[in-house]
């Protein structure tokens, strides 16, 4: 379906750590369709501008780590230690730039602050307080702990101590163990562009840095392959290095981006990686493949059609 898509186009998810199919329907799966809506929105609208593919990137993720739905920014998960810890990277294509941000709360919106990190740090990844103290300096909006805190990620951290605690097994739903945003990108140049932001997994070590930040396993952009943008249990994607793994494949594999993608999701599937990612390349269409129960996940175009889903039903699709 999505093979004749042309042009200037844009990719997100909301992660992989969907609530299950029976538990979301009707008005809650609809919140959930709205606001990968506003995201996609809010990408088209700097593509359809003419924008670079790097702006669009962070409007969308801006959209999604606002919405207290998703594990980013407000509505990001605790660590184990009850405090809150965000990872977030961004990647332009075009020359390869990209920085990155690692156990930081703080910045109203991570994206942003990595987006600085890669413009004013003269280095490509930053962590904790060392980058507050940073990000403080270069206008970027900072927010009280509060404002980032919601009682349903409160709630996921007290029952997972709580069946810790009882040595009971783990049976939590993917909707209560994680979740991330992220956003891929190709502007009208062909420039294309990847960007991802996380509170990580549910009640993780404190000082545990998932893939979302390490570029080439969660974020990656080449205008030569590909922009790629990952969901799902961290350590695996890292140790696969799953994003660069894909470029790698289109460039000395000679396989195509949809191939690629598939490819590196069942080598994740078979060393217990769960999740999934979105990508774009130098052409075509955008993938959107998971080996997970779902990822909430939306794709637009020049046409701007709004297409979204979250498990594997048929696309939603919204003429804007
Ligand atoms: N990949 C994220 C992490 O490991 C979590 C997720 O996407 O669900 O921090």
């Amino acid at each position: 379906m999505l093979d004749t898509y042309g042009g200037f186009c844009l990719a997100i998810h909301g992660g992989a750590g969907t609530v299950p199919v029976a538990a979301l329907k009707g008005a809650a799966a609809e919140a959930y369709h709205a606001a990968l809506r506003t995201a996609l929105k809010a990408g088209w609208t700097v593509l359809n501008q003419g924008g670079p593919a790097v702006d669009a990137v962070a409007a969308a993720v801006v959209e999604l780590e606002n919405d207290a739905l998703f594990n980013a920014a407000r509505g990001a998960v605790f660590t184990s230690a009850g405090q809150l810890e965000m990872d977030a990277a961004i990647m332009n294509g075009a020359d390869r730039a990209a920085g990155a941000l690692a156990g930081i709360c703080g910045p109203k919106n991570p994206i942003l602050a990595a987006r600085a990190v890669m413009e004013k740090s003269g280095t490509v990844f930053m962590i904790g307080t060392a980058a507050e103290a940073f990000l403080r300096t270069e206008n970027i909006q900072f927010m009280p702990t509060d404002y980032f805190v919601t009682p349903r990620r409160l709630e996921a951290l007290h029952l997972e101590l709580t069946r810790r605690a009882a040595g009971m097994p783990d049976t939590r739903s993917d909707a209560d163990r994680h979740g991330t945003v992220g956003a891929v990108a190709r502007d009208a140049a062909g420039n294309v562009a990847a960007g991802t932001s996380t509170g990580g997994m549910t009640a993780k070590r404190p000082g545990r840095v998932g893939d979302t930040p390490v570029i080439g396993a969660g974020t990656f952009a080449d205008n030569a392959t590909c922009a790629v943008s990952t969901t799902g249990t961290g350590e695996v994607f890292i140790r696969f290095t799953a994003a660069a793994d894909i470029a790698a494949r289109i460039r000395y594999a000679g396989q195509n981006l949809e191939q690629a993608a598939g490819d590196v999701i069942a080598e994740l599937s078979a060393h217990g990686g769960d999740g999934g990612l979105i990508a774009v390349g130098a052409t075509g269409a955008p993938v959107l493949p998971f080996n997970s129960s779902g990822m909430y996940r939306g794709f637009v175009g020049v046409d701007g059609v709004l297409s979204t889903a979250i498990h594997r039903e048929a696309f939603r699709q919204v003429c804007q």
